[in-house]
């Protein structure tokens, strides 16, 4: 049984535009993700440890979009819309819901430019609507010198190993789901990447993982492809950090020390961590002809 709940806002303009996705608003429509990827950002008691059973569906968001966004188009106020920055725009419940698409609808109407950031083929089936919004988005004066596209659709993957993927993304689509479901959308002529996070330290980092996943995004038409690396948080049982170190006790035993170390003072790998992955994953992007940013 999913909670349906109304909402007082649903349009989040941020206080500095998001350095990866490059957007100045965000939209959620639903609350909680039933994909349900341990490491998820989001986690927490407000959702429990199955974020299946505390989804919630924003059943007013399409009317708030309307008289929200509406008021920023009065003024002017062009900026990309992330949809959907702390859940999944196409989860299986969307499929009956449609929340998502009515976002779109409005987001078109207003010549709003937007980020897609999903894990699922759901997004075909609004191709139609995206193409529109591509085609008639009016994006800020500071990015039109650099960006061409009105949509950017991003796919995430934090590894290709299916197995893997399986227990730290439990209800997700399979990584090649993604990367089939990203060569779609090139083929439509789409702006269409990868967003490589987390990357998982020991699991999917090393030099030849960086390689092999680099070399198969540009093989499935990306355009891009960012890398990130894996925070943690919390110490309560629906906590990323305390079901992340479940998941290595039970498979992994023998890298659990490795991620203490990691992870000992900070909820992040330290910054050499980051500057490592991101100085060999530049360098494989220039080898394999992709870009690292979107612009
Ligand atoms: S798909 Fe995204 S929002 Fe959903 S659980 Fe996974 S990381 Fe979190």
């Amino acid at each position: 049984m999913v909670n349906e709940i109304q909402v007082k806002s649903i349009l989040n303009k941020h206080r500095k535009r998001d350095d990866w996705f490059l957007d100045d608003y965000s939209v959620n429509p639903y609350s909680g993700c039933s994909f349900n990827c341990i490491y998820c950002y989001i986690r927490g008691s407000k959702y429990g440890e199955n974020m299946t059973k505390t989804l919630s569906v924003k059943i007013n968001a399409p009317e708030l979009m309307e008289r929200q966004l509406s008021k920023r188009a009065k003024k002017g106020e062009y900026g990309i819309i992330a949809v959907s920055s702390a859940t999944e725009p196409y989860m299986p419940i969307e499929g009956k819901y449609k929340l998502t698409r009515k976002i779109f609808e409005t987001i078109l109407k207003y010549k709003f430019p937007v980020e897609v950031a999903t894990k699922s083929k759901l997004v075909l089936r609004d191709l139609n609507i995206l193409k529109e919004i591509d085609e008639n988005a009016i994006l800020p004066d500071d990015l039109k010198p650099k960006l061409k596209h009105g949509v950017i659709i991003s796919f995430s993957i934090s590894t290709l190993d299916e197995k893997l993927a399986k227990f730290v993304e439990p209800g997700a689509p399979k990584p090649i789901e993604r990367l089939k479901t990203m060569r779609k959308c090139k083929e439509e002529g789409f702006f269409t990447g990868v967003c490589f996070i987390p990357v998982l330290p020991f699991l999917s980092d090393s030099s030849e993982q960086l390689e092999e996943t680099i070399r198969t995004v540009k093989e499935y038409g990306a355009d891009f492809i960012f890398v990130g690396g894996l925070t943690l948080f919390g110490k309560g049982p629906a906590d990323s950090k305390t079901l992340y170190f479940k998941f290595l006790e039970k498979h992994y035993p023998e890298l659990l020390p490795k991620y203490k170390e990691l992870y000992r003072i900070f909820f992040s790998p330290p910054k050499e961590y980051q500057r490592e992955i991101e100085e060999k994953s530049k360098r494989l992007c220039e080898k394999y002809g992709i870009k690292n940013r979107i612009v």
